[in-house]
């Protein structure tokens, strides 16, 4: 029998939130300012207009370089990428090609299932939660760029509207080596790398404003054997087939879902391709989704259509150790989850929401040390409740502990009710009002070591 297995690899774009734009210092706010208004000859492509780099965008990706692990460059330089699009004005865009800022690195993701485009009978590849095992996604590259302009169609409308404030944006490239095998894992990966570049600062990496676009090559190879368990073993240890597939090219997805349902799509569409005999063509493909297919776009582009060459109006940069080292990173995301969890016996789940949450998280360790309950109660409260301050917690845990026993209140309680018959006899004839005055006075006699929601609770049931 012949068995398919997927060689997947990712791109992902994220558009950096530095204050001003790659080659100039027009502000970097694509989103909020009336188009065409950040513009400047520079981002605009005007003839004689010079770039100059923008630090805060290469400190940005020396920043994500340091997170994964990667390599940073000690010199690197910008090169030409010549193409012709009406969003792109000066007819080529500034990226890196052979000198990449960042090389290697990687990130890990919980290895969800293997994926077989043939599932093989009475063998089961899913594996519980509790079975989930990790598995490093390893990066190739990380690179910048400038975005391009947005191009706007008109519903009903015979012409397009172009928007250059996105025109000279800093965007930064990953590329992955090809270790995903699936669309969950891959989308797993991408949401992994938007966590990442937010607790970093350096992006917000929306998918849905575009600020983060993920594209994903794949390509499917044939395991053949007969030995069913052999294939298995092959497809565990994620080996790839005899030959490499032809590699398929699936263009600006933009949410966590597409990138697994296009992926997912992709695979089922080539295995029915090969298993009819037919051959799988070289492309770019888009997605669709609303109807969830993947349609042909076009043939794809080989790098020597773009006639890379060296930017000559930009200097290769070069880095000192010392200037490398100066640039530092908070405490990684993994590594706050497995501290809270292990030093203060949080559940995963919780301090991987507080992991999130930069505004929660210090709320926590800021109340840590003035609150007597336990950690994990402390977390449960700050997730839960959403108190705004440190003053707000505290309050919270000090009334708690220093409330009246509930058997103490409910004596306290009878004995108001039972001094104060007129007040009760109000509340009987219909003067619902009259029970706050009861409460007031239950409130008084413990000098506010009760909760007003409980006492009331309790004088209704003795009335009743
Ligand atoms: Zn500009």
């Amino acid at each position: 029998m012949t068995n398919y297995t997927p060689t997947i690899g990712l791109e992902i774009h994220a558009e950096l939130n530095t204050k001003s734009k790659m080659f100039c210092g027009c502000k970097n706010d694509p989103f909020n300012s009336e188009a065409n208004s950040n513009t400047c000859p520079a981002c605009l492509g005007l003839p004689g207009a010079m770039p100059v780099i923008n630090q805060q965008a290469v400190e940005s990706v020396i920043k994500v370089g340091k997170a994964v692990g990667g390599e940073i460059a000690k010199t690197t330089k910008w090169d030409r990428k010549n193409y012709n699009y009406p969003d792109l004005p000066k007819g080529y865009q500034i990226s890196q090609y052979d000198l990449p800022l960042v090389k290697g690195g990687h990130l890990e993701i919980f290895k969800s299932q293997i994926s077989t485009s043939n599932q093989i009978p009475n063998l089961n590849f899913q594996t519980s939660k509790n079975q989930e095992l990790r598995t490093k996604i390893r990066i190739t590259r990380i690179h910048l760029e400038e975005d391009t302009g947005k191009l706007l169609h008109p519903t009903g409308s015979n012409y397009s509207l172009i928007d250059y404030n996105r025109s000279g944006v800093p965007l930064m490239e990953l590329v992955t080596e090809p270790d995903t095998t699936n669309g969950q894992e891959a989308s797993e990966f991408a949401k992994k790398f938007q966590q990442l570049l937010r607790h970093l600062e350096v992006a917000d990496a929306d998918m849905e404003k575009g600020m983060m676009r993920v594209e994903v090559n794949i390509s499917l190879s044939e395991i053949k054997n007969s030995d069913t368990s052999e294939v298995a073993g092959r497809l565990l240890r994620g080996e790839r087939g005899e030959k490499l597939g032809t590699k398929v090219e699936i263009k600006n997805l933009n949410s966590f879902k597409s990138v697994e349902k296009a992926i997912d799509f992709e695979i089922n569409r080539q295995t029915e391709l090969l298993e009819k005999g037919e051959k799988i063509i070289q492309e770019t493909r888009g997605w669709d989704d609303n109807k969830e297919v993947t349609f042909s776009q076009r043939v794809k582009e080989t790098e020597n259509d773009y006639r890379y060459f060296l930017e000559p109006d930009l200097p290769p940069l070069s880095f000192s150790q010392d200037y490398i080292d100066s640039i530092t990173i908070d405490k990684l995301p993994d590594n706050i989850t497995a501290e809270l969890v292990e030093n203060y016996g949080l559940k995963e789940d919780d301090a991987k929401i507080l992991t999130l949450n930069k505004q929660k998280l210090k709320l926590f360790e800021e109340s840590r040390k003035e609150v007597k309950a336990k950690e994990s109660e402390l977390a449960s409260f700050i997730i839960n409740k959403s108190p705004k301050t440190k003053e707000e917690i505290i309050e919270h845990f000090m009334s708690r502990e220093n409330l009246l026993k509930h058997e103490d209140l409910v004596v306290i309680v009878n004995k108001i009710v039972q001094e104060n018959q007129e007040i009760v006899e109000k509340i009987k004839n219909g003067k619902i009002e009259a029970k706050q005055a009861l409460v007031g006075l239950v409130m008084r006699e413990t000098q506010g070591k009760a909760s007003g929601e409980i006492v009331k609770s309790i004088i209704e049931k003795i009335i009743k």
